[in-house]
């Protein structure tokens, strides 16, 4: 039987009727932007958090180019962003005007660390980009105690925690989310949120995402239309009670894997340390990947890898491109594969990946 690499849709079914009402109930209101599903769906969104603030916006790239500009990042400035991760992590900073600063990885937990932030940093530097990639929660304490601002990119983390408790997202100065739709929380297009503790942050967060503007007759800054619309915040809405439970299911899987014996044959993604993650995309490594790649397909398995050609090597960053060797970069991008990951997935269906991977035959 075929394994998916993920599937958005399935823990979904079981909501459907719910979701269609929530949609339905917009069509009748007729209210699109900043509704009362945007203002309830920010609500709830912060008090999952634990945090003041919750701000929905258009996606997950805006909101880190928000949250910069929020921060007073500008032309001049230095942000320091990991070059292992997706491309918008780092895309998100030129139009601020500063200059995106690559830094290194560890390859074990894919994650950005202190040490690491610490090589790059410069008088310069106005903010750090940390990204929770694949699920895994990147140390914020420690980078924040480097004394720099701390954006967290937790696109591909909502509902991973710390080990006492404390989600991504309310680590750091300012916390950035995408719902795209493959996200732990996704809607039925593109949007986002950004969540602060700090209550200057926040309302510069909602001035910025409409065009600069507080009352919405003047403009005080050059901002964006950046808005979480209405449909997409009813829909998230419906889903929300549900994310601890589909993260929970999230880890077990990641269990079941650590249990079938998967670490016999790839190594596994680490959790880094004080890490609870609830992992978005579940990255093996291994040094004949691609191989294990097109044996997983044949066999009907999903699987993928997303960042063979690091961010800081993609033509479009040729201004910002560093020199410095990351070596923890160059051994991730080489070596991982995404395996199937999802709140869906069934006991029976790692088994089959473990076995899929172990008749390969790579070790
Ligand atoms: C998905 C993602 C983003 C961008 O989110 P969009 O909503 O697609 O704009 C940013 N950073 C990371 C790490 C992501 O995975």
């Amino acid at each position: 039987m075929a394994v998916p690499l993920f599937d958005p849709a399935a823990p979904l079914a079981p909501l459907d009727a719910e979701l269609r009402a929530a949609v339905s109930g917009v069509l009748d209101a007729k209210q699109y932007i900043l509704g009362p599903n945007v203002t309830a769906f920010e609500e709830e969104f912060a008090a999952l958090h634990g945090v003041p603030h919750a701000v929905g916006v258009a996606n997950g790239t805006e909101a880190i180019t928000i949250a910069l500009r929020a921060l007073g990042v500008g032309p001049g400035d230095e942000v320091v962003v990991p070059s292992f991760t997706f491309y918008a992590s780092a895309e998100a900073i030129p139009p601020t005007g500063a200059t995106p600063v690559f830094c290194d990885i560890d390859p074990e937990t894919y994650l950005v660390t202190a040490d690491a932030v610490k090589a790059v940093l410069t008088p310069k530097t106005k903010a750090v980009v940390v990204v929770h990639l694949f699920g895994n929660v990147a140390p914020v304490d420690e980078i924040a105690a480097l004394g720099v601002p701390v954006v967290e990119d937790a696109a591909q983390a909502t509902g991973s925690k710390t080990t006492d408790g404390r989600l991504t997202g309310a680590l750091g100065t300012i916390g950035t989310f995408s719902f795209y739709p493959s996200k732990n929380l996704g809607c039925f297009g593109d949007g986002g949120a950004i969540t602060t503790s700090d209550d200057a942050l926040a309302e510069r967060v909602r001035s910025l995402r409409f065009h600069g503007s507080r009352d919405k007759v003047t403009y005080e800054e050059v901002g964006y239309n950046s808005r979480l619309d209405e449909l997409q915040a009813a829909v998230l809405r419906v889903q929300l009670p549900h994310l601890h439970a589909w993260c929970d299911r999230r880890r077990q899987v990641g269990s079941w894997y650590v249990e079938a014996g998967l670490g016999e044959h790839v190594d596994l993604p680490v959790p880094a340390v004080g890490a609870d993650p609830a992992w978005n995309l579940y990255v093996i490594g291994h040094d004949r990947a691609d191989a294990l790649h097109t044996a997983l397909t044949d066999a009907g398995i999903g699987a993928r890898s997303y960042y063979r050609q690091p961010v800081h090597e993609q033509v479009a960053m040729t201004p910002w491109r560093t020199d410095a060797p990351l070596s923890g970069t160059a051994r991730a991008a080489a070596r991982h594969l995404a395996l199937p990951m999802g709140p869906a997935l069934t006991r029976a269906q790692v088994d089959e990946v473990v076995a899929a991977v172990a008749d390969a035959r790579l070790d």
